[in-house]
Protein backbone atom coordinates (compact mmCIF):
# COMPACT_ATOMS: atom_id res chain seq x y z
CA UNK A 1 0.00 0.00 0.00
CA UNK A 2 1.56 3.48 -0.98
CA UNK A 3 0.73 6.70 0.56
CA UNK A 4 0.64 10.28 -1.05
CA UNK A 5 0.53 13.22 0.67
CA UNK A 6 -0.79 16.38 -1.40
CA UNK A 7 1.55 19.07 -0.93
CA UNK A 8 -0.96 21.98 -1.66
CA UNK A 9 -3.80 21.04 0.09
CA UNK A 10 -1.64 19.95 3.34
CA UNK A 11 -1.87 22.76 6.22
CA UNK A 12 0.54 21.39 8.13
CA UNK A 13 -1.08 20.72 10.93
CA UNK A 14 0.82 17.60 12.07
CA UNK A 15 -2.42 14.96 13.05
CA UNK A 16 -0.95 12.45 10.52
CA UNK A 17 2.70 12.38 12.11
CA UNK A 18 1.64 12.27 15.85
CA UNK A 19 -0.89 9.59 14.60
CA UNK A 20 1.90 7.66 12.59
CA UNK A 21 5.14 9.00 12.92
CA UNK A 22 6.55 5.73 11.47
CA UNK A 23 4.68 6.85 8.17
CA UNK A 24 4.21 10.18 8.11
CA UNK A 25 7.51 13.13 8.81
CA UNK A 26 6.88 17.15 9.05
CA UNK A 27 9.70 18.82 7.04
CA UNK A 28 9.16 22.16 6.17
CA UNK A 29 5.68 22.57 7.96
CA UNK A 30 4.33 19.78 5.20
CA UNK A 31 3.88 16.31 6.07
CA UNK A 32 5.91 13.78 4.06
CA UNK A 33 5.30 9.90 3.73
CA UNK A 34 9.22 8.23 5.06
CA UNK A 35 8.58 5.07 3.80
CA UNK A 36 6.78 3.81 -0.09
CA UNK A 37 4.71 1.05 -0.04
CA UNK A 38 4.46 1.06 3.37
CA UNK A 39 4.72 -1.79 5.50
CA UNK A 40 1.91 -4.21 6.51
CA UNK A 41 2.69 -3.21 10.76
CA UNK A 42 1.69 0.17 9.71
CA UNK A 43 -0.92 0.23 7.53
CA UNK A 44 -3.91 0.45 10.16
CA UNK A 45 -2.55 3.39 11.90
CA UNK A 46 -1.59 5.09 8.13
CA UNK A 47 -4.90 4.77 7.20
CA UNK A 48 -6.35 5.76 10.31
CA UNK A 49 -3.72 8.92 9.97
CA UNK A 50 -5.61 9.52 6.62
CA UNK A 51 -9.04 9.22 7.76
CA UNK A 52 -7.68 11.56 10.28
CA UNK A 53 -6.46 14.45 8.23
CA UNK A 54 -8.43 17.69 8.39
CA UNK A 55 -8.38 18.28 5.08
CA UNK A 56 -7.80 14.90 2.70
CA UNK A 57 -4.95 15.83 1.83
CA UNK A 58 -3.57 11.80 2.19
CA UNK A 59 -4.84 9.26 -0.34
CA UNK A 60 -3.36 5.68 -0.77
CA UNK A 61 -3.28 3.36 -3.38
CA UNK A 62 -3.31 -0.80 -3.20
S1 LIG B 1 -2.92 15.50 8.81
FE1 LIG B 1 -3.18 16.26 6.70
S2 LIG B 1 -3.04 18.50 6.85
FE2 LIG B 1 -2.22 17.65 8.76
S3 LIG B 1 -0.01 17.51 8.37
FE3 LIG B 1 -0.90 15.51 7.84
S4 LIG B 1 -1.32 15.65 5.63
FE4 LIG B 1 -0.99 17.72 6.37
Amino acid sequence: MKFTVDQNACIGCGVCEAECPEVFEMIEDKAQVKVNPVPDSSKSSALGAEESCPVGAISHEE
